[in-house]
């Protein structure tokens, strides 16, 4: 798709068809809507689909769609890589450029680890579809490997659960994950026992003592450090094959 996109009247370009970008599509003017993905994601249930409630189709809606009736916009697919504010113009990482006369940037945020980059790799955080399925995976393949461990400390291990990060995703994920735990899954394993497992989540302060059900728990005055805990989360981390997932917050793109 190189070359030049003309457009013969002004039209607002905007970057992101997330909340931000479709909001802004509303308006009565010339629209491109431009995203690297197709499809709005909405965000607020990706918890669901980490714990296997929802299936990804049920929290995605094709942005053609959405915005079908609405003959002054259209959609493209591509990944923005930059933007020339002199000439009015977007580049694609496909090489494609787009001019715009007005730009709205609605790019949306990115999940921090405060600046432990390199714990991504372990603990994703439920921010896109192909996080919030790694997390499905990790939790669904411990309960598994549980399954087949006859050493009960060991099956412990798998079968603990640590969030780092106390914020509303932090909730969802550890109400969601003890009831997989003790409802969802209770009929389908013959060794893992109902209330086996545990949600431990790890926060550094709290306003007031948040109250979990379904087997989670909440362990305010931790610094997670590197995943090495201060004495009391050492304890807990002495099970060394606990899953961890790391709900922490957003920083902005
Ligand atoms: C697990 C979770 C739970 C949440 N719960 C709530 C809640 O209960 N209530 C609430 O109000 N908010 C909640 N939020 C926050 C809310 O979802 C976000 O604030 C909202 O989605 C942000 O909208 P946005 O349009 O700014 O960005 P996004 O929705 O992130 O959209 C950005 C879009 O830009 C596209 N994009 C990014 N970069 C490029 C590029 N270079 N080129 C092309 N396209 C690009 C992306 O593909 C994406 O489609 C939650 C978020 C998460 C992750």
């Amino acid at each position: 798709m190189r070359g030049v996109i003309l457009s013969t009247r002004p039209h607002v370009v905007i970057i992101g068809g997330g909340f931000g970008g479709l909001s802004a599509a509303q308006a009565l003017v010339d629209i491109t809507l431009i995203d690297r993905r197709n499809f709005h994601l909405f965000q607020p249930l990706l918890y669901q689909v980490a714990t296997s409630s929802l299936s990804p189709g049920e929290i995605a809606a094709p942005l053609r769609g959405v915005l079908s009736k609405q003959k002054n916009a259209r959609v493209l697919l591509g990944d923005v890589v930059d933007v020339n504010l002199n000439t009015n113009a977007i580049l694609l990482a496909d090489g494609a450029i787009v001019q715009y006369d007005f730009l709205i940037v609605a790019a949306g945020a990115q999940s921090s680890y405060y600046g432990h980059e390199e714990w991504r790799q372990w603990a994703p955080y439920p921010k896109s579809i192909e996080e919030a399925t790694e997390i499905r995976h990790k939790i669904l393949y411990a309960f598994e490997v549980a399954e087949r461990i006859s050493d009960p400390v060991s099956r412990a291990s798998w079968l603990t659960f640590v969030i780092v990060g106390g914020g509303a995703t932090c909730v969802e994920l550890a109400g969601a994950i003890g009831e997989i735990a003790r409802q969802t899954l209770r009929n389908d394993f013959r060794s893992i026992v109902q209330f086996q497992s545990r949600v431990l989540v790890f926060i550094q302060w709290a306003f007031q003592d948040l109250t979990f059900s379904r087997g989670a728990r909440m362990i305010t005055g931790t610094t997670t450090t590197d995943f090495n805990f201060n004495k009391e989360i050492a304890a807990e981390r002495s099970q060394p094959n606990a899953e961890i997932t790391q709900p922490a917050g957003n920083a902005q793109r």
